[in-house]
């Protein structure tokens, strides 16, 4: 891919944040070191520094020499998230870190400390566009794309944040890291799948994740669930369906009048088996909405006839968001629709959901300061 990288002077980008290190892959990153002048070899010491060391600030690249710093500061590491405040829950084991971008665009990311794991959720645009009416996020609308570094220094941050202590629970890895933060990734698709490289790809090139332990999540774009499928990838799918019927959904998820169910679950089928991994269902269930045991069984007949054994399906609690109206469902209600998916030999387990009282949980993200 050829890009246009100003020279020189790192000038704005049209509604975009200045060019970054982590926006650029090796070749890209190569090039634009040549055009600044300096020798070859600095373009896999930068990457080291920021990937390897999780190092964002150029004046702390005691590798350089003091003269080049600078230049490389306002060239490939202008600051682009500033943290505005941490907001933590769980005995310090949830985090909410609210960051202001470069142009004062405000976003959110949460980390999650598990027994075995930590897992990051991270957001792909500053507000998000597809209006689901139980979603924080979809009720302020959209502000923009992030950019593919914004996405990757997410990750840097945490994974830093991890191995420096600075998160309950003593020093440790980031394992995880799940697109289900703010945003619709695969509407801001080449930037998201040029971060999902830089969070996967192995020294020097990116932060060394297992694209196992990396989630998308979508409302269900099916050409862009089509086209991720054939970019050789093998990160985990998650389409959030939350009801099996058109009509339905419909209002739910108001892009389903564009992609119905039936060709979303053709999408995630073809995922399934270009990639051989299973496709997570995201279903939050709503008091009296979507939570009636007809609706398990067609669920489950949908899923099991479309996906075969290549799925499993995520109830969340409805988590509450300002001036809705709906509740999450009682626990016996829940437990009837879990039973009713398995009877038709679809998996389905009740996520354990985090951060509700620090607004951190799923649908919760508005990014209020
Ligand atoms: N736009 C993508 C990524 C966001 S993931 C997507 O929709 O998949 C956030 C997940 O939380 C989605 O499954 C979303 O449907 C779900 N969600 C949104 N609001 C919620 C709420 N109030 N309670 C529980 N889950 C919610």
């Amino acid at each position: 891919m050829v890009v246009s990288l100003p020279l020189v002077f790192n000038a704005p980008r049209r509604g975009m944040p200045p060019r970054h290190l982590a926006d650029l892959d090796s070749a890209e990153r190569r090039e634009v070191v040549k055009e600044l002048g300096l020798p070859g070899f600095r373009a896999d010491q930068l990457a080291r520094q920021y990937y390897g060391r999780l190092e964002a600030d150029a004046e702390k690249m005691t590798d350089l020499p003091a003269a080049v710093r600078d230049q490389v500061g306002s060239e490939l590491f202008p600051v682009l998230l500033t943290p505005v405040k941490h907001l933590a829950c769980d005995g310090g084991e949830t985090r909410k870190t609210l960051w202001k971008a470069n142009d004062g665009t405000l976003l959110e990311s949460v980390l999650m400390r598990y027994p075995d794991r930590a897992t990051l959720c991270i957001s792909s645009q500053a507000g998000c566009g597809m209006a689901c009416p139980f979603c924080a996020t979809g009720q302020a609308g959209l502000q923009r794309n992030l950019s593919t570094a914004e996405i990757v220094d997410q990750v840097r941050a945490a994974a830093a944040a991890l191995r420096d202590g600075e998160v309950a629970g003593g020093p440790g890895r980031l394992s995880n890291v799940v697109f289900m933060g703010m945003g619709e990734p695969l509407a801001n698709y080449k930037r998201v799948v040029a971060a999902v490289r830089r969070i996967t790809s192995p020294a020097p090139d990116g932060l060394g994740l297992s694209q196992r332990s990396v989630t998308v999540s979508t409302v269900g774009l099916a050409p862009a669930i089509r086209k991720l499928a054939d970019e050789d990838l093998s990160v985990t799918l998650a389409v959030s369906l939350h009801t099996p019927d058109d009509e339905l959904r419909d209002t739910l998820v108001p892009v389903n009048n564009r992609w119905s169910v039936a060709e979303v679950l053709k999408a995630a089928r073809y995922y399934a088996d270009k990639t051989g991994r299973r496709v997570s269902i995201e279903y939050a269930m709503i008091r009296d909405v979507n939570d009636q045991p007809w609706r398990a069984d067609l669920l489950g007949k949908k899923l099991r006839k479309a996906l075969g054994a290549l799925v499993h399906v995520n109830l969340i609690p409805l988590n509450p968001t300002p001036g809705s109206e709906w509740d999450a469902s009682p626990k016996p209600v829940e437990k009837e629709f879990v039973r009713r998916v398995l009877a038709q030999g679809v998996s389905c387990t009740v996520r354990d959901t985090r951060g509700q009282e620090i607004a951190a949980a799923c649908g919760q993200l508005a990014a209020e300061n």
